[in-house]
This record gives C-alpha cells, structure tokens and sequence, in this order.
C-alpha cells in the first residue's frame, strides 16, 4: 500500500496532534477560541470613518460577537481601490475597543508595519495573498500577538498547515487557522466555501479552526447558510463581514451583512452552536440510557 494520507503535512509537525484530544486554546484580550465557546468576529471589510466603525462594533457586540474585524491596511485586487487608512483606522480600532470591550483582528500586510499593528491589535490577520509571505509571517510571529492564519485561495490544507509551522518555528504557537474559500472553476460564489477543510483542520491539527463565509460567498444572501454549515463541520468560530450601508461600503458590500442580517444570522445560529457545546455531553447520556 502507498504512504499514509496524512504524510503531505509532514513538514508540519508542530502543528500535528499528537492524541485526537489535543486543542490548543488561543487568548486575545478576554475572548479565548478553540476552548469550546463559538466566537464570533464581525465588522465591515475595511475601517472607513468613525461612525461607520463605532456603530457596527456596538452592534456586532449587542448580537454576541466577542472580536471586531476590520482592515485598516487592505489588500486590494485594484491598484487604485481604497487602500485603507493605515495608522488612523488602527486608532479608531482600539477606541471601538474601548468603548466595546471587543478584542480586535486585522490585517497586516507587510513586514515592517507588524510592531505597529500590533500595537493596536489583539489578533494579527494574515490574509489570504499573504498566506506564503514567510517574512510577514516571521514579522508578525515576532510580535507575540496571535495570529489568524487565512487560507491563500489557491492553497492546499498542507500549505496552509505549512505557514502555520512557519509562525511556530519562530516562537508563536498561538495560531488560528481560516478557511475562506478557495479558487475553483465554480463561479456561482467568489470563492467555494471549502467545508472539508474545516473537517480535515479539526482532525490533523490541534490549532483552532474557523470559517470566514463572506469571502467565500461574495454574495450576502449565501454567508448565513455558509455560516451554518461551518457550525455544524466544527468550526470553533466564524470571522463575517458586517455594514451600517452595506450599498456604500467602501469595499466588500455585496458580502457584508446589513445590521439585521446579522442579528439573525446570529439568533439561527444560536441553535446549533448550543448543539455543538452539548453533543458530547448528549450522546454520553444517551449511550448511559442504552445499557
Ligand atoms: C478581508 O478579510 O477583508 C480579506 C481581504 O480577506 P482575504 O485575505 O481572505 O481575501
Ligand atoms: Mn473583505
């Protein structure tokens, strides 16, 4: 017979579990994730102006989210698309924060901006064009901040696997994987939500695992469905994209959730993330019931 399937993640080894219980728990701020709780982190795609941010974190806060989102520098496809707003968007972070008590992710994308975002920043975001820099990547590992890992959109598990081994080599283990969708011939999404993943990340790998909908739909309409699916794959949280106007969001509002969207994305999902948090517990008792 050939090799073991699980041999391709060999240059992976930190990140591997060693017994199928192994789960590494990362802590930002108060909020820990892979510890069991859901967490939700949401906010617009990029930090456009004070009001913008201020209203979507008091209102992601209200629905249960316990991370606020949003790019400050922003990895755009165009040139001449909004770039993001740098150092003042990193400050309109931390005040949403202290107004909120939402720990914060976002992007850095290059080496030598890191110390400053992390500054600013609870969870350092590498993005998907970023996932194979491996100079951000020890950049930011240096910080000390954790560090959300998002899938590159052409890359295999075993790569992104890989770059978290990067992060580790250079002392921080406190990695958070993203599944975000990938490139395929599909154009019905921008991306297709790679669910198998998400099963696959839970089962080779002791690092948390969450699921980012909006940048695998592209479309509002498909990110709470989505949103379920990585609930219900084993996902220890989501990263979603959420707008006041999501008609004038500055990048991303055909993906980002109008405040509503969200409040009920958030109550459909409550069901199943409680199913999640008891099953063990659940079946125990069922299988006591048996004999
Ligand atoms: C984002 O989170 O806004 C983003 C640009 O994501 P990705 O790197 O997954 O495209
Ligand atoms: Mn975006």
């Amino acid at each position: 017979m050939g090799e073991a399937w699980t041999d391709q993640f060999a240059d992976a080894p930190d990140v591997l579990k060693s017994t199928p219980e192994q789960q590494t728990v990362v802590c930002a701020g108060k909020v820990a994730i892979g510890g069991g709780e859901f967490v939700t982190m949401a906010g617009p795609c990029s930090v456009e102006t004070e009001r913008q941010l201020m209203e979507t974190a008091e209102h992601v806060a209200r629905c249960g989210a316990r991370v606020l989102r949003g790019g400050a520098f922003k990895p755009r496809s165009s040139p001449y698309a909004f770039q993001g707003l740098g150092l003042d968007g990193l400050k309109l972070l931390a005040a949403a924060r202290a107004a909120t008590g939402l720990a914060i992710v976002t992007e850095v994308m290059a080496a030598a901006d890191a110390p400053l975002v992390a500054e600013y920043a609870d969870i350092l975001q590498i993005g998907s064009r970023s996932m194979e820099n491996y100079a951000l990547l020890e950049a930011a590992a240096h910080t000390g901040r954790p560090i959300l890992l998002k899938r590159g959109m052409v890359a295999a598990v075993a790569d992104l696997l890989r770059s978290a081994q990067c992060v580790f080599s250079h002392g921080n283990p406190n990695v958070i994987l993203c599944e975000r969708g990938i490139r395929t011939f599909e154009t019905a999404t921008r991306n297709t939500f790679d669910v198998s993943a998400i099963v696959v990340l839970r089962e080779v790998s002791h690092l948390p695992v969450i699921a980012d909908p909006s940048h695998a739909a592209g479309r509002r309409s498909l990110v709470p469905g989505l949103a379920r699916s990585a609930v219900a794959a084993g996902a220890d949280g989501l990263i979603v994209e959420v707008h006041p106007h999501p008609e004038q969001a500055w990048s991303d509002g055909e993906q980002s959730l109008t405040f509503n969207e969200f409040e009920s994305m958030m109550a459909d999902l409550a069901p199943w993330c409680e199913l999640r948090a008891v099953a063990p517990a659940s079946v125990q008792r069922a299988l006591e019931t048996m004999v």
